[in-house]
């Protein structure tokens, strides 16, 4: 128990449909604070949520907040996801009451060391690879943060010994810095233009994302991506020792390929694993975050048969590029998690003679590249939701003749299957990767998934 929490009287500000404050409120309770859980969206809405949180001792004050739980209270634990400008926490600020995250909270009193996982995309993909790199090890691993895991309620069973692995988005991020924390072993996977709808610009964007090295030890390191240019100029802003990682290039401090090896070298020792033709994971994109998740495990003490092991059986997650099935001879995708162009492009750049469903809500994304890479790549394209018209027409600017891709646009996700179907042929690939959120359509990027491995599985 943490003296901290006992008897504070404390505002949990976001609760969250996707949950991000069940943990710490959960966590909170058991420590012994009286808490009160705030959030703009109604009880309805925060349905899915609430299960996790019912019968404790609690204050509900949902569907908007009260300016009295940030004046008259102890502390305030914000949901990263809430703008740092909201009225409330200028009250909370003007009032002296701290305000705090789950996050820096867990930081603040995590006794184990951290591996720290960030990136535009590719994130959950090697935060999980690293975990089950470092399960196989002798090491007790715990793995969690924006993964959708709060690891606070496992604090107690927590060792010096121990490694946590944490997905850490840019918000998170953001709130870490304010108590000067990074993590032991930070890795960025890439920076692309994310978020923009609550990030000032890319430039605080950018920031956002390097907090995670700048408050690094000499002694810790970054394992940075040498083949994204904007990271490449990270080199001058670390503290810590730089390990890079390339597909492309091989690095003298880090992890490349070569002749079909994935080879790891670091201070001086080297590995060689002769595995690459046997990992499940398609796309470049993959062979990046395994060489990400290879260099960090290894750092950890993984060795050459454990990162193996993995990398050759770990077969993705739900909904990133995940295959689904093949039926007469067409292979389907579900990438529903690509809400941004630069996934969708990772995805669409995998394959060839390729019918692709992508649009969906407009976050502001750029489709330009997406558009281009699309009119090079695919057989046709079928498209969806509020940016349908958008990418149509760029794509038809970027089409390579009159025929190929053929575009069209379809009303609902069922509609859009229909019409891919007629399109692909025997030998070829049917992909979901929207390079779109889904909030237009559906709930979440999660049911747009299961509808489509659905209709998948009814064929
Ligand atoms: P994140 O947690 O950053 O959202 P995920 O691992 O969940 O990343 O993958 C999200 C989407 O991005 C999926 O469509 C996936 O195929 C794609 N993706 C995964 N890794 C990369 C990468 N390194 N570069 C570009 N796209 C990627």
């Amino acid at each position: 128990m943490h003296t901290t929490f006992k008897n504070k009287r404390i505002t949990v500000m976001g609760l969250g449909i996707f949950g991000g404050g069940i943990g710490v409120t959960q966590f909170l309770v058991k420590e012994g604070a009286h808490v009160t859980v705030t959030d703009v969206k109604s009880g309805t809405d925060l349905f899915q949520s609430l299960r996790y949180i019912e019968g404790l001792p609690l204050t509900y004050h949902l569907g908007g907040h009260r300016e009295e739980d940030f004046i008259d209270m102890d502390m305030v634990i914000v949901n990263p996801a809430v703008p740092g400008d909201s009225k409330y926490l200028q009250i909370a600020r003007e009032n002296g009451i701290p305000i705090d995250t789950e996050i820096n909270i867990f930081f603040k009193l995590c006794p184990a060391s951290t591996i720290g996982i960030t990136g535009s995309n590719g994130k959950s993909t090697t935060t999980t690879l690293i975990g089950k790199i470092l399960q196989q090890t002798s090491k007790k691993v715990w793995v969690g943060g924006n993964i959708g895991r709060s690891l606070l309620l496992q604090l107690e069973e927590m060792r010096p010994s121990d490694i946590v692995v944490l997905e850490l988005s840019s918000f998170q991020l953001e709130a870490l810095s304010s108590i000067k924390r990074s993590p032991g072993i930070s890795v960025v996977t890439n920076i692309s233009p994310n978020h923009l709808d609550r990030h000032k610009d890319i430039g605080s964007y950018v920031l956002a994302k390097k907090h995670i090295i700048l408050h690094q030890k000499h002694s810790d390191y970054a394992i940075l991506n040498y083949d994204d240019p904007k990271l490449r100029t990270w080199e001058t802003k670390c503290n810590s020792r730089i390990l890079w990682y390339s597909t492309k290039h091989s690095v003298e401090n880090g992890a490349y390929l070569k002749n079909g090896h994935i080879v790891i070298s670091v201070n001086g020792n080297t590995v060689s694993i002769p595995c690459v033709s046997e990992i499940k994971l398609p796309g470049d994109h993959n062979l990046h975050n395994i060489l990400a998740a290879s260099c960090a495990a290894y750092l950890n003490g993984a060795n050459k048969q454990n990162i193996e092991e993995t990398v050759t059986s770990f077969p993705g997650l739900e909904h990133r590029l995940e295959f689904v099935r093949e039926v007469k001879g067409i292979k389907y995708y579900n990438d529903s998690k690509a809400t941004t162009p630069e996934s969708a492009i990772a995805a669409v750049t995998s394959f060839k003679d390729l019918v692709l469903i992508a649009g969906g809500y407009d976050k502001g994304s750029d489709f330009g590249e997406f558009a281009e890479v699309c009119a090079n790549h695919c057989k046709a394209v079928i498209l969806i939701g509020k940016t349908a018209n958008t990418i149509k027409e760029l794509i038809s600017r970027k089409r390579r003749s009159k025929e190929q891709p053929h575009v069209f646009i379809a009303n609902t996700l069922n509609d859009a299957f229909q019409k891919a179907n007629t399109q692909a042929m025997p030998g070829g690939v049917l992909l979901l990767s929207p390079a779109c959120a889904s909030y237009d359509m559906f709930n979440n990027y999660e049911e747009r998934g299961k509808q489509f491995k659905d209709m998948v599985f009814s064929l």
